[in-house]
């Protein structure tokens, strides 16, 4: 046995001989130290944070083997080789192995010559490798990316869900789950999932103070992107999120016939070209990832100056969680999204067709909103984003759009009630589908082919908006879409009322909405660059 002083000369010692750093960071100190002492652990840290060596560490210094649930098998021959350069003794068990690797490191594993053993969540399905499991010594389990048991998240894994079988098979044995998701929601459902509930917490602060969280109208959106890159980011790596894969097709395209160094990553293609794709972009300087949210999980590349959006994310942890791929480093970077009244309506919609059931569908519209929210807001972007992980925020960052160019803010009342009332005059048109545009233009009095068709010419409401731009009025319905003043309905993206509407329209409810940027907004140049 060794006593309570030798272990913490053990854990610094190990820290800067093998590891070759000369201090904790953060809490990794307190966390190593209680799943040295056997205790349970649940840490949240945010992306970059350091959470590898919480289990690494423990597992170097207690005795036995870590077993390790990842479930990015892409990334276990990367995080075994990781260690095995730094001369720890680990290996990983998954199904790309050939029958001949598999029998080396399961006898290495029994025998105790390894340290730490990365499994996929899945295998702890198989009778075989519980029994493996029965055969050698474990010092401890670290669940990686413990998120993902979490249903209503975005990465969802079914077999997270029979994690808790650890506890009950192996009640002696230490567990930490990581993760960087991290609402208190989130947080007290991996508890309860993962069966931790003794087990202690520990959540460090998720402000990324070097990241400049930067939200924009989107106007043209791979112009304005292009625009980005060339201004402030020439040279530099950077991930751009899109929706759909034809998306990330295009864009990829766009950008590679515009002289940038562009990869396109998405499920629809081959392993082959992902794989050759996301090494380029972990080796290479200035390799730019277009992308689906499919990519990203696990990835350690500590220079990446730019994460950009052109769809807005369906909820603010999975737009944290990607922007936080930017500046692991601390330098200097942008977290850039552009958003516009499609992604509303498009988004909307999306969630009035998905299946599963009212509760399912309740759930996504929350965590919409809250996205909703972060983008219209007049506050503080970091203000907010800190507030919705718990953590109370004190005054302005310096360092968000908000704050280096307030927005203003005006009373739209008015033209609230112009909008609605001009969707209250269509509505009675059961059967036609009439959208945004089409409203639009009723407002600024344009007599196109489809307003003459239908009379709209000769409704109360023609003409009444022409105080406003139409960049302008599709920034009144994006946020009264996005505050539930107004409702999209169908596959047309048809314009409803919602019950809040008639507050507004009785005039018992005032409207404030944020100014539209007459141009796109100056670029600032981030902190310190
Ligand atoms: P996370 O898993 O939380 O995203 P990692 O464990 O991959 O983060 O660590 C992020 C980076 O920080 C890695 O390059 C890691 O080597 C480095 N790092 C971790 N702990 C320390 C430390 N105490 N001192 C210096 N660098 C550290
Ligand atoms: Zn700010």
């Amino acid at each position: 046995m060794v006593s309570p002083a030798e272990q913490v000369t053990a854990t610094l010692e190990v820290l800067r001989r093998v590891f070759g750093y000369d201090a904790f960071r953060g809490f990794q100190r307190e966390v190593i130290d209680h799943v040295v002492a056997g205790g349970d652990a649940l840490v949240l840290m945010p992306t970059g944070g350091g959470k590898s060596l919480c289990y690494q560490i423990p597992a170097l210094v207690r005795d036995g083997v870590a077993v390790v649930i990842s479930p990015l098998i892409a990334l276990m021959q990367d995080q075994v080789d990781a260690l095995t350069a730094v001369g720890v003794r680990a290996g990983f068990l998954n199904s790309t192995l050939d029958p001949d690797t598999r029998r080396l490191v399961e006898a290495e594993f029994v025998a105790g010559e390894i340290d730490l053993l990365y499994l996929a969540p899945e295998a702890l399905a198989s009778r075989a490798t519980l029994s493996l499991l029965d055969r050698g010594r474990i010092s401890l389990f670290a669940i990686d990316e413990a998120h993902c048991v979490s249903q209503w998240g975005h990465d969802f894994r079914p077999d997270y869900l029979n994690l808790s079988m650890l506890h009950e098979r192996w009640p002696g044995v230490p567990r930490i789950a990581l993760t960087a998701t991290a609402t208190s929601a989130t947080r007290s459902e991996i508890a309860t999932r993962l069966s931790l509930t003794a087990a202690r917490h520990f959540v460090a602060s998720f402000d990324r103070p070097n990241i400049q969280y930067r939200i924009v109208p989107k106007r043209e959106p791979r112009k304005q992107l292009l625009a980005l890159l060339r201004d402030e980011h020439p040279g530099d790596s950077g991930i751009v999120y899109c929706l759909s894969r034809a998306s990330v097709e295009k864009t990829a395209d766009f950008l590679v016939a515009n002289g940038i160094d562009a990869l396109p990553y998405h499920a629809g293609l081959d392993a082959g070209t992902r794989a050759a794709n996301q090494q380029r972009f972990l080796r290479a300087d200035g390799v730019v990832m277009v992308a689906t949210i499919a990519f990203g999980m696990g990835i350690d590349k500590p220079d990446v100056r730019f994460v950009a959006h052109l769809d807005l994310p369906k909820s603010v942890e999975g737009y944290y969680q990607e922007t936080g791929r930017a500046g692991r480093d601390g330098l200097p970077s942008t977290a850039w999204l552009a958003y516009g009244l499609q992604d509303v309506v498009q988004q909307r919609k999306m969630i009035d067709t998905s299946e599963g059931d009212l509760a399912h569908r309740r759930n996504l519209a929350a965590h919409l909103d809250a996205m909703l929210a972060l983008c219209e807001t007049v506050r503080c972007r970091r203000a907010q984003l800190l507030e919705y992980f718990g953590e109370p925020a004190t005054g302005g960052c310096g360092n968000c759009d908000t704050c280096l160019e307030p927005p203003e803010s005006w009373d739209g009342t008015v033209a609230a009630q112009k909008l609605l009332s001009t969707v209250f005059r269509l509505d009675r048109e059961r059967n036609q589908r009439f959208g945004a545009g089409h409203c639009i233009d009723i407002l600024l009095g344009r007599a196109t082919d489809k307003i003459t068709q239908h009379r709209h010419d000769s409704l109360t409401v023609f003409g009444i908006g022409d105080d406003l731009s139409e960049a302008e009025w599709r920034g009144v319905v994006r946020q009264l879409l996005a505050e539930g003043l107004l409702a999209v309905e169908g596959d047309y993206g048809t314009l409803a009322l919602t019950d809040a509407s008639g507050e507004v329209l009785g005039r018992r409810r005032t409207v404030m909405l944020r100014r539209e940027a007459a141009r796109p907004a100056k670029a600032a140049k981030p902190r310190g660059a």
